[in-house]
């Protein structure tokens, strides 16, 4: 019988504020069947970043990512965001001369036990990082290394493999390629997917730090610009690539082009960025093709 790797679309941002109206209950599977996408890597709406859903706005949140995630279990993967800066101080840094005291106040590690619900009692997969939204460095050792350490542990609790996808434009200090790749370095045993590919701002260094990582794709979200990974292409290969839409905002029908100008007539690789890639890594199998 012949088969085919599934597509699976790696980026779209879900929930209802001022930038995005997608109501995901209705909307979501017409517009995956529209496009021809077999599951969606799913993640919260920009600049409507939320933890638990307020009463305020039911369309946010990391239990509106869970909840559209039962919803349609075959044909979404959900993904938790979670702002680094929320987590408990371990120790006074103030005043200097309490410098190193252990933290004794009643603050909650807000950051870290919300990532503990969203993989553990929500059910999602990974996380969604914005060092731009939320203004960190991506490589921050003391905001960002703890909760991808947890992210490791949780990995393994939980049995799931995780993903992590960081906005990875380049568009700010905080999410350069070169500081991405040391983070995906630090953490072997994550997946990391480099969204947009450096493109445009990294220009010239995302194919050089990326290559010798093996744990961190290049994800070709609206990459216009396929020539700049093309030295990543040439060393690793289809393998080291994937593609998302930016959906709901953006139009499905521009994966094509990028992901041609990288494989040409490849067909295998073609079907490897385009889903394959990430099947492989979460065990989902290749699906049976009417002749
Ligand atoms: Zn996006």
């Amino acid at each position: 019988m012949k088969t085919r790797w599934p597509v699976i679309d790696t980026h779209c941002h879900i929930g209802v504020n001022l930038i995005n109206t997608f109501v995901a209950e209705t909307e979501l599977i017409p517009y995956l069947d529209k496009n021809g996408v077999d599951i969606q890597i799913l993640f919260q709406v920009n600049e409507g970043f939320a933890h638990r859903t307020p009463e305020w706005n039911p369309f946010v949140g990391n239990d509106y990512i869970a909840k559209i995630q039962k919803m349609f279990p075959e044909r979404v993967i959900g993904l938790a965001t979670i702002n680094p800066w929320l987590q408990r101080p371990k120790t006074y840094n103030y005043p200097p001369n309490e410098d190193g005291r252990p933290m004794d106040l009643p603050i909650k590690d807000e950051a870290i036990e919300e990532l503990d619900r969203s993989i553990l009692e929500l059910g999602l997969w990974g996380l969604k990082m914005h060092p731009l939204e939320h203004n960190y460095e991506i490589n921050n050792p003391t905001a960002v290394y703890p909760l991808l350490q947890r992210l490791t542990e949780l990995q393994k609790i939980s049995g799931r493999k995780m993903i992590v996808v960081i906005h990875g434009a380049g568009d700010s200090v905080n999410n350069t390629a070169t500081a991405i790749a040391e983070t995906a370095k630090a953490f072997p045993e994550l997946l990391f997917l480099m969204a947009h590919a450096g493109f445009i701002w990294c220009y010239g260094t995302t194919s050089a730090v990326s290559i010798p990582v093996p744990n961190l794709m290049l994800d070709l979200t609206l990459n216009v610009g396929p020539y700049s990974v093309k030295d990543a292409y040439k060393a690793c290969g289809p393998s080291k690539f994937t593609i998302g839409t930016d959906g709901p905002f953006d139009l499905a029908e521009i994966k094509d082009p990028i992901v041609r100008a990288l494989t040409g007539d490849d067909e295998e690789a073609y079907q490897l960025i385009m889903g394959g890639n990430i099947a492989k890594y979460l065990d989902i199998p290749k699906i049976p093709v009417e002749q």
